[in-house]
């Protein structure tokens, strides 16, 4: 334990006994290729269990790093924090991932653990409803096939499905219009008048990378954020080589991270002063950036510090002050087909408009329609807001377990930390299935209930429900998506299943 609380913790596992080739091991589908999906099937791997299968819609891997191409994607968590313990990369370019590389690494661990011949790309599945008398999964693809897993492992992350604002006209627009979830890489924006709406985690990284080439650029900005700059320097040659042939100083480095992060959530509890000491920071870096006192007061939040993503890039603002950007927080009316009218009658002519809105984050599992026992749909039973057991299962659901599912969101650590926990649990419970023979694993609903009652009791205590929106919150504005406190705890919920919260099997 004192190991894996200085090295292995920040994304260690247990280590399980590899199960030999003769056992016979439940049937497993894998739903989504990113962070989540390929974790999961090369722990199984390396468990020695192989009968999975990998469903992809899309023609490659990678999740959102495949789907977010646009100019300046990276990652603001760092490098060696953001990729799997138990799948080092060593030679990380820069201190930052970005895109191209993330999803090389991904791509790189489907040929490192062989999982090809477990892909089924370009497969999406509609549903999948369980079948009480088999206990098994019967899945239904877009295309019409059925198939049959014992055990669903949903990984289809909380970002994957762009959300396009209903505004009046957009439909009607007579230039390009694009996501940047969906960047159209074959329109040449040199020349163009562009409007960007939104200006969250994606709009501040590409705003930089495409100012200098449009002819105009104007941010329709509905709410400010709080921006704090990152650098983002190369290791040096000697750096990877040293990490290489020491992997002890590469996992103590990637904990020594994790220990810098996991303290910033200090700043996400309500009423914290170690925020207002990063309030006062990122004021400063604001005055610094941006001389005009008009402008400065548009990107001043009326918000505090964490209640919203909190935006680390270090060329926003010296982009925002160029003579060709304009910031415009008056709100959208409408669009007409050449341009964006705002409330106060001002019409701006656009050639190109760049959709940074974000996506469907509360929507968990959606579009995949997915029916438990006794005909119970996941919809249904979330209609007042996702909630799962340990963000992993839900009673009525059985040998179903989502990676990344509600409240297991952070603002201050890595995702692939959270991921890293829930593949081992669901490790640990296929392991116990294989073990006892078990053919069903159901969470107790009171379990659930109980479990959900203290997450959302703690969630009062965090910035979160402060009076901010963001895709953090559903519609009745009840906080979905994020963990409620120190990640260290979610580790020590999830070490070792504890196997009486499930029903009897
Ligand atoms: P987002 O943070 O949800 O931002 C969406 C933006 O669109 C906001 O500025 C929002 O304004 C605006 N918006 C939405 N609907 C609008 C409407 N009808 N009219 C005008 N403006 C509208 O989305 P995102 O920037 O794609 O980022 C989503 C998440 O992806 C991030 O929070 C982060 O977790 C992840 N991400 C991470 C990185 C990274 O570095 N790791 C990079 C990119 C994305 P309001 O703020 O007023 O709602």
């Amino acid at each position: 334990m004192l190991r894996e609380l200085i090295q292995g913790l920040p994304g260690g596992g247990r280590d399980h006994p590899p199960i030999s080739e003769s056992t016979p091991t439940p049937s497993i589908a894998i739903l989504g290729t990113g962070f989540g999906g390929l974790g999961m099937a090369i722990r199984l791997r390396q468990a020695g269990i192989t009968t999975f299968t990998i469903y992809e819609k899309a023609d490659g891997v990678g999740g959102t790093w495949r789907d977010n191409t646009y100019p300046g994607a990276e990652c603001d968590v760092p490098s060696h924090l953001y990729s799997l313990s138990f799948a080092p990369k060593h030679d990380w370019s820069r201190h930052y991932p970005e895109q191209p590389e993330i999803l090389a690494y991904l791509e790189d661990c489907v040929e490192r653990w062989d999982l090809g011949p477990h892909l089924r790309l370009g497969t999406e599945i509609a549903a999948a409803r369980f079948d009480d008398v088999a206990d098994q999964w019967v899945l239904e693809t877009t295309a019409g096939e059925e198939h049959v897993a014992d055990i669903l492992v949903c990984g289809l992350g909380q970002l994957n499905r762009p959300f396009v604002p209903e505004i009046s006209g957009l439909a009607e627009f007579g230039g390009t219009v694009f996501h940047s979830a969906r960047w159209d890489h074959g329109h040449d924006l040199d020349g163009d008048d562009v409007a960007v709406i939104g200006n969250g985690a994606s709009a501040v990284q590409f705003v930089p990378r495409i100012a200098p080439v449009a002819e105009h650029l104007t941010i329709f900005q509905r709410s400010a954020n709080w921006v704090m700059p990152k650098q983002n320097p190369p290791f040096s040659e000697r750096t990877k080589a040293l990490f290489a042939r020491l992997p002890g100083l590469d996992r103590g480095y990637r904990a020594s991270i994790y220990w810098r992060f996991e303290a910033r959530f200090l700043m996400f509890r309500r009423a914290s002063r170690f925020a207002r000491v990063v309030e006062k920071a990122g004021k400063a870096y604001r005055e610094k950036e941006v001389a005009d006192p008009v402008l400065r007061e548009q990107l001043t939040p009326d918000y505090p510090i964490g209640c919203k993503r909190i935006l680390a890039v270090s060329d926003y603002y010296a982009t925002l002050v160029r003579d060709d950007v304009d910031v415009v927080s008056e709100p959208i009316e409408r669009i007409t087909p050449g341009g964006i009218v705002t409330a106060d009658g001002q019409e701006r002519p656009v050639d190109t408009i760049i959709l940074a809105t974000g996506f469907e984050s509360t929507d968990f599992l959606a579009p995949v329609e997915i029916v438990g026992r006794d005909g119970l749909k996941l919809d249904e039973v979330w209609h007042d807001g996702a909630e799962a057991y340990l963000g992993i299962t839900v009673s009525g659901f059985p040998n179903l377990f989502m990676l990344y599912g509600p409240n297991t969101n952070l603002g201050h650590n890595s995702i692939v930390f959270m991921l890293e926990r829930q593949i081992s649990y669901v490790l640990q419970c296929v392991q116990e299935m294989v073990a006892g023979g078990h053919t069903s694993l159901n969470v107790r609903q009171s379990v659930m209930d109980s479990y959900n009652r203290a997450v959302q009791r703690r969630m009062h205590q965090t910035v979160w429900e402060a009076g901010c929106s963001s895709w953090y919150k559903n519609a009745a504005g009840k906080v979905t998506n994020n963990w409620p406190t120190f990640t260290v705890e979610y580790w020590l919920a999830t070490r070792h299943p504890w196997f009486g919260a499930f029903e009897d099997r």
